[in-house]
Protein backbone atom coordinates (compact mmCIF):
# COMPACT_ATOMS: atom_id res chain seq x y z
CA UNK A 1 0.00 0.00 0.00
CA UNK A 2 1.57 3.45 -1.16
CA UNK A 3 1.87 5.68 1.81
CA UNK A 4 -1.11 8.33 2.52
CA UNK A 5 -0.31 11.92 1.00
CA UNK A 6 -1.97 15.11 2.40
CA UNK A 7 -2.47 15.69 -0.81
CA UNK A 8 -5.08 12.91 -1.49
CA UNK A 9 -7.28 15.57 -0.13
CA UNK A 10 -9.06 17.76 -2.98
CA UNK A 11 -9.06 20.36 -0.26
CA UNK A 12 -5.05 20.29 0.00
CA UNK A 13 -4.78 20.08 -3.34
CA UNK A 14 -6.70 23.06 -4.65
CA UNK A 15 -5.27 25.22 -1.75
CA UNK A 16 -1.87 24.26 -2.63
CA UNK A 17 -2.43 25.02 -6.22
CA UNK A 18 -4.13 28.62 -5.20
CA UNK A 19 -0.43 29.35 -3.17
CA UNK A 20 1.69 28.12 -5.34
CA UNK A 21 0.73 26.54 -8.71
CA UNK A 22 -0.11 23.07 -9.76
CA UNK A 23 3.70 21.86 -9.46
CA UNK A 24 3.33 22.84 -5.66
CA UNK A 25 1.18 19.17 -5.61
CA UNK A 26 4.32 17.46 -6.59
CA UNK A 27 6.88 19.20 -4.35
CA UNK A 28 4.76 18.41 -1.42
CA UNK A 29 4.72 14.95 -2.69
CA UNK A 30 8.09 14.62 -3.26
CA UNK A 31 9.16 16.51 0.27
CA UNK A 32 6.89 14.00 2.20
CA UNK A 33 8.21 10.62 0.20
CA UNK A 34 12.22 12.08 2.04
CA UNK A 35 10.46 12.51 5.70
CA UNK A 36 13.77 15.17 6.10
CA UNK A 37 15.14 18.53 5.31
CA UNK A 38 16.12 18.73 1.30
CA UNK A 39 18.07 21.10 -0.56
CA UNK A 40 16.27 22.71 -3.65
CA UNK A 41 18.69 21.35 -6.18
CA UNK A 42 17.72 17.88 -4.89
CA UNK A 43 14.04 18.96 -5.10
CA UNK A 44 14.26 20.46 -8.81
CA UNK A 45 15.98 16.60 -10.13
CA UNK A 46 12.98 14.99 -9.02
CA UNK A 47 10.67 17.34 -10.23
CA UNK A 48 12.94 17.57 -13.53
CA UNK A 49 11.86 21.67 -12.99
CA UNK A 50 14.85 24.57 -12.88
CA UNK A 51 16.16 25.22 -9.57
CA UNK A 52 14.96 28.92 -9.80
CA UNK A 53 11.56 27.40 -10.41
CA UNK A 54 11.60 25.05 -7.36
CA UNK A 55 12.67 27.99 -5.12
CA UNK A 56 9.69 30.19 -6.68
CA UNK A 57 7.43 27.86 -5.32
CA UNK A 58 9.49 27.30 -1.68
CA UNK A 59 9.26 31.18 -1.24
CA UNK A 60 5.48 31.40 -1.72
CA UNK A 61 5.73 27.94 0.73
CA UNK A 62 7.79 30.40 2.98
CA UNK A 63 5.26 33.07 2.86
CA UNK A 64 2.67 31.38 3.85
CA UNK A 65 4.93 29.46 7.07
CA UNK A 66 4.54 25.96 5.36
CA UNK A 67 8.09 25.69 4.09
CA UNK A 68 10.92 26.42 6.39
CA UNK A 69 14.96 26.50 5.77
CA UNK A 70 17.93 26.80 7.17
CA UNK A 71 20.84 28.49 5.57
CA UNK A 72 24.85 27.41 6.27
CA UNK A 73 27.44 27.99 4.49
CA UNK A 74 29.53 25.78 1.84
CA UNK A 75 33.46 26.07 3.45
CA UNK A 76 35.15 25.15 -0.21
CA UNK A 77 32.61 27.50 -1.98
CA UNK A 78 31.37 30.75 0.73
CA UNK A 79 28.38 30.09 -0.64
CA UNK A 80 25.35 29.43 0.91
CA UNK A 81 23.00 26.43 1.20
CA UNK A 82 19.24 26.24 1.71
CA UNK A 83 18.22 22.96 3.20
CA UNK A 84 14.12 22.88 3.34
CA UNK A 85 11.17 21.40 5.53
CA UNK A 86 7.86 21.34 4.80
CA UNK A 87 5.35 22.27 7.69
CA UNK A 88 2.38 19.73 7.27
CA UNK A 89 0.63 20.27 10.42
CA UNK A 90 0.59 24.38 8.92
CA UNK A 91 -0.93 23.47 5.60
CA UNK A 92 -3.82 21.33 8.15
CA UNK A 93 -3.98 24.43 10.13
CA UNK A 94 -4.81 27.27 7.33
CA UNK A 95 -7.20 24.77 5.15
CA UNK A 96 -8.84 24.19 8.93
CA UNK A 97 -9.32 28.08 9.43
CA UNK A 98 -10.47 28.93 6.07
CA UNK A 99 -12.96 26.04 5.82
CA UNK A 100 -14.27 27.18 9.64
CA UNK A 101 -14.92 30.44 8.61
CA UNK A 102 -16.82 29.05 5.44
CA UNK A 103 -18.30 26.70 8.00
CA UNK A 104 -19.91 29.39 9.86
CA UNK A 105 -21.37 31.53 6.96
CA UNK A 106 -23.03 27.94 5.61
CA UNK A 107 -24.28 27.90 9.02
CA UNK A 108 -25.71 31.11 9.10
CA UNK A 109 -27.23 30.66 5.46
CA UNK A 110 -29.03 27.57 7.22
CA UNK A 111 -30.73 28.92 9.90
CA UNK A 112 -31.74 31.62 7.65
CA UNK A 113 -33.27 29.47 5.95
CA UNK A 114 -34.99 27.55 8.64
CA UNK A 115 -35.55 30.26 10.38
CA UNK A 116 -37.74 32.11 7.77
CA UNK A 117 -40.52 31.17 5.45
CA UNK A 118 -40.20 33.16 2.31
CA UNK A 119 -42.35 33.79 0.07
CA UNK A 120 -41.82 34.28 -3.75
CA UNK A 121 -43.42 36.15 -6.63
CA UNK A 122 -44.36 34.16 -9.43
CA UNK A 123 -44.03 37.40 -11.60
CA UNK A 124 -40.50 38.77 -11.25
CA UNK A 125 -37.68 37.69 -8.42
CA UNK A 126 -39.05 39.24 -5.45
CA UNK A 127 -37.94 37.24 -2.15
CA UNK A 128 -39.67 38.10 1.22
CA UNK A 129 -39.77 37.04 4.59
CA UNK A 130 -43.34 35.64 5.98
CA UNK A 131 -43.83 38.64 7.77
CA UNK A 132 -43.11 41.13 5.59
CA UNK A 133 -45.11 39.54 2.85
CA UNK A 134 -48.00 38.88 4.91
CA UNK A 135 -47.54 42.99 5.77
CA UNK A 136 -48.40 43.58 1.49
CA UNK A 137 -51.30 40.28 2.09
CA UNK A 138 -49.12 38.77 0.01
CA UNK A 139 -49.44 40.96 -2.76
CA UNK A 140 -45.90 41.44 -4.59
CA UNK A 141 -44.67 45.13 -3.82
CA UNK A 142 -42.33 44.99 -6.45
CA UNK A 143 -44.59 44.52 -9.55
CA UNK A 144 -48.44 43.32 -8.37
CA UNK A 145 -47.62 39.67 -8.66
CA UNK A 146 -49.32 36.94 -6.35
CA UNK A 147 -46.88 35.75 -3.69
CA UNK A 148 -46.50 32.13 -2.29
CA UNK A 149 -44.43 30.51 0.32
CA UNK A 150 -41.75 28.23 -1.41
CA UNK A 151 -40.74 25.86 1.44
CA UNK A 152 -37.07 25.37 0.11
CA UNK A 153 -35.97 21.56 1.22
CA UNK A 154 -33.50 21.26 -1.45
CA UNK A 155 -31.69 24.21 -0.63
CA UNK A 156 -31.21 23.03 3.02
CA UNK A 157 -30.40 19.70 1.90
CA UNK A 158 -27.67 21.08 -0.34
CA UNK A 159 -26.28 23.52 2.33
CA UNK A 160 -26.52 20.38 4.83
CA UNK A 161 -24.83 18.39 2.62
CA UNK A 162 -21.58 21.09 2.26
CA UNK A 163 -21.69 21.61 5.85
CA UNK A 164 -21.28 17.05 6.14
CA UNK A 165 -18.35 17.12 4.35
CA UNK A 166 -16.73 19.80 5.27
CA UNK A 167 -16.91 18.37 9.10
CA UNK A 168 -15.61 15.23 7.47
CA UNK A 169 -12.83 16.79 5.88
CA UNK A 170 -11.81 19.18 9.20
CA UNK A 171 -11.94 15.84 11.08
CA UNK A 172 -9.02 14.43 8.52
CA UNK A 173 -7.01 17.27 8.70
CA UNK A 174 -7.09 17.88 12.62
CA UNK A 175 -5.51 14.13 12.53
CA UNK A 176 -2.80 15.93 10.29
CA UNK A 177 -2.31 18.68 12.35
CA UNK A 178 -1.94 16.93 15.56
ZN1 LIG B 1 -43.19 40.55 -8.33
Amino acid sequence: MPQKSITDLVIVRNFLEVIGGKETIDLIKICERKRKAFTDEEISKKMEKKVTEVRAILNKLHFRGIATYQKSRNQKTGWYNYTWEINKPRIANLIIEKQKEYLNKLDEKKNLEEDYNFFDCKDCNERLPFEIAAEYNFICPSCGGKMNTISDPQTQKEIQKKINKIENELVILTEIKE
